[in-house]
């Protein structure tokens, strides 16, 4: 959830830490910190708010030492200077910054508390340097300290710790937070995301959970927490700077929703057969016959990538003829599912790190289900603990409101449904149809985000309102929640998304002329009932902004706002009907002055429970 960042080599430290954190700060930002570490001295500077008020206190340019740096997204304390990461020790010589959440903080606390120690802060995170304060008593060198603390720690963790007593290295350790090492020449990083370290190195290892490393300027070790070496492989990363800039565009949101085109395309990139009428997706080759054979398909993810989950059961079941549940993965891991061996279970998660959704694979695994992950991230940790699984491909989503992953997680997943359907006697001829379907996506993307200046009047006139509906049925129904969710996210005004025959039985009470109701009425098979319940919205007086596939006269009379958004079929509807509902909520939230790409409390994956 936070962004850890860190550095140990020639250079001065906070330029580089500095740089790391504003690349990072999507991730938490209600306060920033950084920590130095030179021999007989630590430097600590925090401050809540954003990297930009740190900088504006820091002033230790110049120095060359190891340095660790925070953004934090607060779980236990408020946001503050002193609950701000980096937390340092009774005796100011350990400094630790740390990611997730140490469950048992409050016993390990108490018990140190007897024994002498001084707490500043209300968060879990200063419990556990205090720890390693109290193991190096016997200790004596940190990176035994760090070692013997995380035994006694329940809970989840990235951390990075520093000493004055040991300078010239970083340790650093996981457990359900992701970590990633950056290799330079006479100078090493570490990060939780490589979005940090793109501009100093691209050779990065990446810490497995149970790991621990010793960066020092010209060497990385790697341990397991029972103190055995581990062999680690460097890996490639292929950010380009481009992509996690935001070239133009006054927000990243904006940008990554007018990325959509090429994003699908590249989500679809030599993966559809137009020919064979098929899909070819490479990650799922290891696991061809489980999926022909699987009786039952999970499909377990949070947030946004929920509601794609839910679009691909409607798919999956439809075309794969295959009994598809999609569940919250939060929830799915505390309720002891049901989930045997010849189950598949995908989980959806952009970041792939998302601690619910990585929780819900190891449950799935440990049942006997093959795990596969549809993720966007390349190398996160549910793609590589994963049997196989499909890339979305939409490079670096940056913006916290997820746009461009949400279409392009729909598109891979009806790629895989194209693939399991052609497996379970789908036609070629409806495959090829499909194929040709899919290939026109971008184009017809394209054509909605010509029509923004529309939108962007709309929302003009709407921006006051304090309530939203959005009402869909079949395929667009998860696309009713997730155009909600958008706005919630990023304007805060309340909306609900419903399946449109729902609204009578509860949601209609809410309607009268200040409530603005979203209908997603495309020309498919719910068309004439969804018509039946605009009549409806309109008898309550409320303002219908329908989504239609072309202005007929029949809804032309009713609604007050009309978007058109290309035909599809029905299954890929979706692609193109939340489009809108971005830029809709998107503008909404730009009039209502809105912070966009950082809206208050949310965090871009979520690395904790
Ligand atoms: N649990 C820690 C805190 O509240 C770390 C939160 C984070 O991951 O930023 O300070």
């Amino acid at each position: 959830m936070c962004g850890i960042v860190g550095y140990v080599g020639n250079k001065p430290a906070v330029p580089i830490l500095l740089e790391g954190l504003k690349r990072l700060e999507y991730r938490g930002y209600d306060s920033a910190g950084i920590a130095l570490a030179e021999i007989g001295r630590l430097i600590v500077q925090k401050k809540i708010g954003k990297v930009s008020q740190l900088e504006k206190e820091l002033n230790s340019f110049n120095v060359v030492a190891a340095g660790i740096g925070h953004t934090r997204w607060a779980t236990h304390g408020a946001p503050s200077d002193i609950n701000a990461h980096p937390h340092t020790d009774c005796k100011n010589e350990i400094a630790l910054i740390h990611n997730g959440i140490i469950e048992n903080y409050n016993a390990i606390r108490t018990k140190l508390e007897k024994d002498g120690h001084v707490f500043k802060s209300a968060t879990d995170t200063e419990a556990l340097v205090h720890l390693i304060e109290e193991m190096k008593k016997y200790s004596g060198d940190l990176e035994t300290a760090v070692r013997l603390a995380l035994r006694q720690v329940e809970g989840t963790y990235g951390i990075a710790v520093i000493s004055s007593k040991e300078p010239d290295k970083i340790i650093a350790a996981r457990k359900g937070s992701p970590l990633i090492i950056g290799i330079g020449e006479n100078e090493n990083f570490l990060a939780s995301d490589a979005a940090a370290i793109v501009d100093y190195t691209r050779k990065v290892v990446y810490l497995e959970d149970g790991e621990i490393a010793v960066i020092c300027k010209n060497s990385v070790d790697t341990k397991t927490i029972d103190n055995k070496t581990t062999e680690k492989q460097v890996e490639q990363v292929t950010i380009d700077l481009a992509q996690i800039e935001k070239g133009g565009f006054s927000h990243f949101m904006l940008k990554e929703i007018m990325e959509q085109p090429e994003t699908l395309r590249n989500a679809m990139r030599g993966r559809v057969l137009l020919e064979e009428g098929n899909a070819k997706l490479s990650g799922l080759d290891g696991v061809k016959s489980v999926l022909e054979n699987a009786q039952r398909i999970i499909l377990a993810a949070c947030g946004t990538s929920w509601h794609a989950g839910l679009v691909g059961e409607y798919m999956l079941e439809q075309y794969g003829k295959v009994s598809v549940e999609t569940e919250y993965a939060s929830e799915f891991r505390y309720r002891d599912p049901i989930v045997k061996p010849g189950d598949v279970v995908f989980l959806i998660s952009q970041s792939g790190e998302t601690a619910d959704t990585l929780a819900a694979l190891h449950e799935a695994k440990q049942k006997g289900a093959a795990v596969l992950g549809i993720c966007n991230v390349v190398g996160s940790t549910i793609a590589r603990e994963s049997d196989g699984g499909v890339y979305i491909h939409a490079g670096p989503e940056i913006g916290v409101a997820s746009t461009k992953a949400f279409t392009s997680q729909l598109v891979v997943l009806s790629l895989v449904t194209l693939l399991i359907a052609r497996q379970r006697g789908m036609s070629e001829k409806e495959g090829r149809n499909i194929c040709a379907k899919l290939l026109e996506l971008p184009q017809k993307v394209q054509a909605i985000l010509h029509r923004a200046t529309e939108i962007e009047k709309i929302a003009e006139e709407l921006k006051d309102s304090s309530n939203f509906l959005y009402l869909g049925r079949g395929y667009n129904f998860p696309v009713a929640l997730e155009g909600a969710l958008k706005l919630k996210e990023i304007s805060y005004i309340h909306a609900e998304g419903y399946p449109a025959a729902e609204m009578k039985h509860g949601p209609i009470a809410l309607i009268d002329e200040n409530m603005p109701v979203v209908v997603i009425a495309p020309k498919d098979r719910t068309y004439e009932k969804i018509i039946s319940n605009i009549q409806e919205v309109k008898a309550r007086h409320g303002k219908v902004i329908a989504i239609v596939n072309e202005v007929d006269p029949r809804i032309a009379a009713l609604a007050d706002y009309l978007i058109q958004v290309p035909e599809t079929a029905d299954f890929l509807s979706p692609v193109l009907t939340i489009i809108p509902l971005q830029l809709l909520a998107y503008y909404i939230a730009v009039k209502r002055g809105c912070n966009i790409d950082q809206p208050r409390n949310l965090a871009k994956s979520v690395t904790v429970e």
